[in-house]
């Protein structure tokens, strides 16, 4: 539920219904708007239980939320989240483009392929030092060195970094040197983990998992926020369907959903959704046309070679072909995309 406080409540009779809150059983949220404040009560209904609530000095009214995702739902928050991570702001009209390698390879692939997404626009470095790969012989990521490869281009290129976590006792670490720790769609319910990013105190990209349905999507997300981390990009990434022609199917529906379930910044990802670098121009602008706030798209300098996902990568050409695209139709959306750096001459 939701407690709306009178614009007029005082800090004292905010936390007054935030102790009763609490001996009640629920855990509350508060949200400081420009005008009041409100206060999101979270915890199980079963073992919850509080009366009077409403007579308490400064409590205008006791909203109940119908969803069964409460922190994520735009009944809690009516306005969109924004998401500051290192210079970008995601989840407003200006659109935010991450693209990268789907692995980090080696420094000077990485810091080339970094400057040149820089240059067409991009804001955000991707790049996985940890990779979850469907065989156990298949490459797994540079793994700490990648880590440490990632930060430094980040810091050369003043990109923010994006990079998966995939195993709990790696949270802290990926941390140190992650602008987004992204969460990769096989680990969507990993419970735990969604948790232990919860506590990290970083901004979290979750990606839908390969079969997950919204509500699962949005509950993952629940986890975050329930541990105090409002900072959550949720990423479409492309489900599983009968189709098999593509390598995933892009809810674009979804992408429109969400956008009105909830307040959290969403951003699509068209590489791992067709899984063919023919299909990632199309799939981005259809993205954006449906509410997308970004991109998460891979990039590779030479796609015939990539240790994974090369297939679906696009090279810096293609990728700034498609930053054109994309600032072309930006406008007529009432959205905005940063300009691409002048050349000027250096790196
Ligand atoms: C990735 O971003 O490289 C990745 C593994 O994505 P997903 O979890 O969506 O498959
Ligand atoms: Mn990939």
């Amino acid at each position: 539920m939701i407690v709306v406080m009178q614009g007029s409540a005082t800090g004292e009779e905010i936390a007054a219904v935030e102790e009763q809150l609490e001996k009640s059983g629920f855990v509350p949220h508060r949200i400081q708007g420009a005008f009041r404040t409100v206060i999101g009560a979270v915890g199980d209904p079963q073992a919850a239980k509080v009366t009077g609530l409403e007579r308490l000095p400064g409590v205008e009214k006791i909203v109940p939320i119908t969803a069964p995702y409460k922190l994520v739902s735009r009944q809690f928050k009516a306005e969109n989240s924004m998401i500051k991570a290192g210079p970008v702001s995601i989840g407003g009209e200006a659109l935010a483009v991450m693209a990268g390698p789907c692995a980090v390879e080696n420094w000077s692939s990485l810091i080339t392929v970094a400057r040149l997404v820089k240059k067409s626009g991009a804001r955000v470095l991707r790049g996985g030092a940890f990779k979850p790969r469907t065989s156990p012989y298949s490459f797994q990521g540079l793994e700490h060195e990648g880590l440490k490869l990632l930060s430094r281009a980040g810091k050369e290129t003043g990109l923010a970094v994006v990079t998966e976590v995939v195993d709990v006792r790696d949270v802290d670490l990926v941390a140190r040197y992650a602008d987004i720790i992204q969460i990769g769609a096989r680990n969507m319910q990993n419970f735990t983990l969604l948790r232990e990013v919860g506590r990290c105190g970083k901004p979290v990209l979750l990606k839908r998992g390969l079969a997950a349905t919204v509500e699962e999507w949005l509950m993952a997300a629940e986890y975050i926020l329930a541990e105090k981390n409002y900072q959550v990009i949720l990423c479409e990434r492309g489900i599983r369907t009968f189709e098999c022609s593509t390598r995933n199917t892009l809810d674009i529906s979804a992408v429109a959903l969400v956008k009105q379930l909830s307040h959290l910044p969403v951003i699509v990802d068209p590489s791992h959704s067709g899984g063919n670098w023919r299909l990632v121009l199309p799939l981005s602008l259809a993205a954006i046309a449906a509410g997308a706030n970004g991109l998460i798209v891979e990039v590779h300098l030479n796609p015939a070679e990539a240790f994974c996902d090369g297939k679906q990568s696009l090279t810096p050409d293609n990728f700034s072909h498609l930053m054109g695209r994309v600032a072309q139709l930006a406008p007529a959306l009432g959205r905005t995309l940063a300009a691409p750096e002048q050349d000027t001459g250096g790196a």
